[in-house]
């Protein structure tokens, strides 16, 4: 392949400032450069099993992107709603702890993507009709793990490794065009992707810890930081792989989460508050945190939605702490004051 074409390919790579786009550009320009019929990118943490895996394959003469699927690898075989394919993918990966650049999985070359300290993916190649130089496969593949680092490392909290607060309005935004073009434009096939695990409707809460300044004051603020390091852990532990999980300020956390009603949102949420409960923080003992939450709907603006979780938070402070409560529940009884149009996308 000439060069010019593929240094295009680059230029595309290094403009995207979404991972998940960002993805889909390594891929077309890894199918480009090999004319391959499928092209994989695989993310995988071992420690918890979680994978994602995305598939470009050409159909006539056409690049097509399937939808980021996402698994855990503990799940009981055969993996549940999975393709054949991420099985046999993922097990493979999964088996072999050290893979060169090049090696053969499942039928397929693997190439991953490592920084000094990590493994950011893996690109998975089936059928290439064409030998790169390896020059320039190496070139597209390398700007591509540098430029993802770059971008992931700019989405976390360094402290927690949780997304930070820059990439909120963001993923909420995402995730209410996903809400609303489930309803409106794929009402039968992303409906049915949303409540495949019986998700269609989304949750967000605000997680504060409760006398947080004692800790500081007592221990100091590197015992502080350590509290909140482990919080992170336990918050990992508690929650599912697609949910999202942010450090919004020092010590003030937003959890959004897939629940099909109410109670479900309400266990999901308690399990957490009772994780950290239960959790011994070594010379600290034991924190709690309060929690406010409400229901995600697409006529709130992210700002508003995290406003009404906050006012369920604030009841909850000071109604004893370690404890959760619905901005729904506290309007409909009447202990907290609606103003039901504040903070919707209607100006009028
Ligand atoms: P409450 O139960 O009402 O939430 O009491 P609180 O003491 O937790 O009060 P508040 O939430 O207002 O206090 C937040 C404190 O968290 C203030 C600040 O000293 C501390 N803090 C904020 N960010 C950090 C951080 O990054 N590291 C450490 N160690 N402390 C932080
Ligand atoms: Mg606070
Ligand atoms: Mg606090």
């Amino acid at each position: 392949m000439a060069a010019a074409p593929v240094l295009r390919q680059l230029a595309l790579l290094t403009a995207e400032r979404d991972l998940e786009l960002l993805e889909v550009q390594l891929l077309r320009a890894v199918q480009m450069l090999l004319r391959a019929r499928e092209v994989f990118w695989l993310r995988m943490d071992r420690g918890t099993g979680r994978y994602s895996i995305t598939k470009l394959h050409v159909n006539a003469g056409e690049a097509v992107v399937s939808p980021r699927e996402d698994g855990r690898i503990s799940q009981e075989p055969p993996y549940g709603w999975m393709e054949r394919d991420w099985v046999e993918i993922v097990g493979a990966v999964t088996a072999n702890t050290v893979l060169s650049a090049g090696a053969m999985v499942a039928g397929l070359r693997m190439y991953p993507l490592r920084t000094n300290d990590a493994t950011l993916g893996y690109v998975l190649v089936r059928e290439p009709q064409l030998v790169a130089e390896d020059a320039s496969l190496g070139s597209v593949l390398e700007v591509s793990r540098n430029h993802y680092a770059l971008l992931e490392e700019n989405q976390r909290d360094k402290l927690t490794g949780l997304l930070n607060r820059k990439t909120f309005d963001d993923s909420i935004s995402r995730l209410l065009r996903l809400i609303a073009s489930a309803l409106e434009h794929h009402p039968d096939d992303e409906r049915r992707r949303l409540t495949r695990r019986g998700a269609a409707r989304y949750w967000l809460a605000v997680a504060d810890i409760d006398h947080f300044k004692r800790i500081n004051d007592t221990l100091g603020h590197l015992y502080g930081d350590e509290v909140l390091l482990l919080l992170a852990q336990v918050m990992k532990r508690s929650f599912r792989h697609d949910d999202l999980l942010f450090r919004f300020g020092g010590e003030e956390f937003v959890i959004v989460i897939g629940a099909p009603d109410h109670g479900s949102a309400q266990i999901a949420f308690e399990k957490f508050r009772r994780n950290v409960e239960s959790f011994i923080f070594p010379q600290v003992g034991q924190v709690t945190i309060s929690l406010g939450a409400t229901q995600i709907e697409q006529r709130f603006i992210p700002s508003a939605l995290v406003g009404r979780a906050d006012q369920a938070l604030y009841h909850a402070k000071r109604n004893g702490r370690n404890c959760l409560h619905f901005f729904e529940q506290l309007t409909a009884s009447g202990e907290v004051l609606a103003t039901p149009q504040q903070g919707t996308v209607e100006l009028f």
